[in-house]
């Protein structure tokens, strides 16, 4: 049994396999349920792309748990800079596959934008479930192919708009990915991403009712 936590914006807590995953830790958003006294144990620490609101807080989680970094290379050197051991930070890049801890990790695009290398979005895989974490992007139709080598339990959306797709776009992407369940995430954490959640819902069961849709509440978790 594994469980996906949302923390807010684009940030999760997740357990496969018994291990702890946090991606895009960014604690001090306005919509978190905990701080970051709360956190004491983690495995794995994944970052999609450097902006404030995904970079968050990952180093601090890292340096206080022990957990290692995962991110495009050049955001691990920053990390490495700002004090997470060189054998804490794990670099990827587009279309890399790690085993780190027993938990696949697979780097997929996302397309938008940051200073530091590339954005990125995560497939993680364990043997009890598989899931795509989007990270910040428009569309992408590469996501056919690779859910084709990599079938996607559960996929983590962002339905915000003006700086990732918005529930339309991401209705559609949900009907590309064809996972089992899809989670709305990055949206309502400020003014300019307010969107409605029942919209993206009402979206996906009109072209893929199949498809299992469940709106968490920052705080909430979703069992597997
Ligand atoms: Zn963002």
């Amino acid at each position: 049994m594994g469980y996906i936590k949302w923390l807010g914006h684009a940030a999760f807590e997740i357990e496969i396999d018994g291990k702890i995953l946090y991606i895009d830790p960014w604690i001090t958003n306005p919509m978190s349920p905990v701080k970051l006294a709360d956190i004491s144990r983690a495995d794995l620490v994944l970052v999609t792309h450097d902006h404030d609101d995904h970079l968050g807080e990952a180093i601090d989680v890292v340096k206080k748990t022990g957990a290692k970094f995962i991110s495009v290379y050049e955001l691990t050197q920053y990390a490495i800079s700002q004090g997470v051991p060189e054998d804490k930070a794990i670099a990827m890049n587009i279309g890399g596959v790690m085993v780190v801890d027993g938990i696949e990790v697979i780097m997929v695009p996302a397309h938008h934008s940051c200073t530091r290398g590339t954005p990125c979005g995560f497939i993680v895989r364990g043997k009890e479930c598989s899931v795509y974490h989007a990270g910040d992007t428009g569309i992408v139709h590469e996501m056919s192919i690779i859910r084709e080598l990599y079938p996607i339990d559960i996929a983590l959306l962002p339905i915000g708009s003006v700086f990732t797709m918005d529930p339309r776009q991401a209705a559609k992407f949900t009907e590309i990915l064809r996972p089992k369940v899809v989670i709305p995430m990055h949206y309502n954490t400020f003014p300019v991403i307010r969107q409605d959640p029942e919209l993206f819902k009402r979206l996906v069961k009109e072209k893929v009712p199949e498809v299992e849709v469940v709106i968490l509440k920052p705080g909430e978790v979703y069992r597997f």
